[in-house]
């Protein structure tokens, strides 16, 4: 999708650390971490937010994801946040799951 940063990223267009990365989806750093470690898991399909998912596969591979990932960070306690939907403050209109841990 084009003008979507989180595509971009996916690209390459923009230069980004990938913390990991699977068939389905990626995560990277939050650029202004609210929180110790603040990771942001993204899938590789442009979906504009949660209302737009038909298949909850997508869903379950995501959470499957954050299970990885906070093995490989030793993350044990965190934080999940999807905001939905500008008024529910969300910026990047590109489908993304916070993990947030202190
Ligand atoms: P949301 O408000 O749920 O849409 O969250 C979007 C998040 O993306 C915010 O926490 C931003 O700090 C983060 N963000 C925006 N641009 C970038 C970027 N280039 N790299 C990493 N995180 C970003
Ligand atoms: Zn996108």
């Amino acid at each position: 999708m084009e003008n979507c940063i989180f595509c971009k990223i996916l690209n390459k267009e923009i230069p980004s650390k990938f913390v990991y990365e699977d068939e389905h989806c990626f995560a990277i750093n939050d650029i202004n971490p609210k929180a110790k470690k603040h990771i942001l898991v993204i899938p590789k399909k442009h979906i504009e937010s949660l209302a737009q998912v038909e298949d909850m596969n997508l869903i379950k591979n995501l959470f499957e994801a954050i299970k990885n990932i906070n093995k490989q960070e030793n993350i044990k306690d965190f934080k999940t946040l999807i905001n939905t939907g500008k008024n529910a403050g969300q910026e990047v209109m590109h489908l993304h799951i916070h993990i947030l841990a202190d």
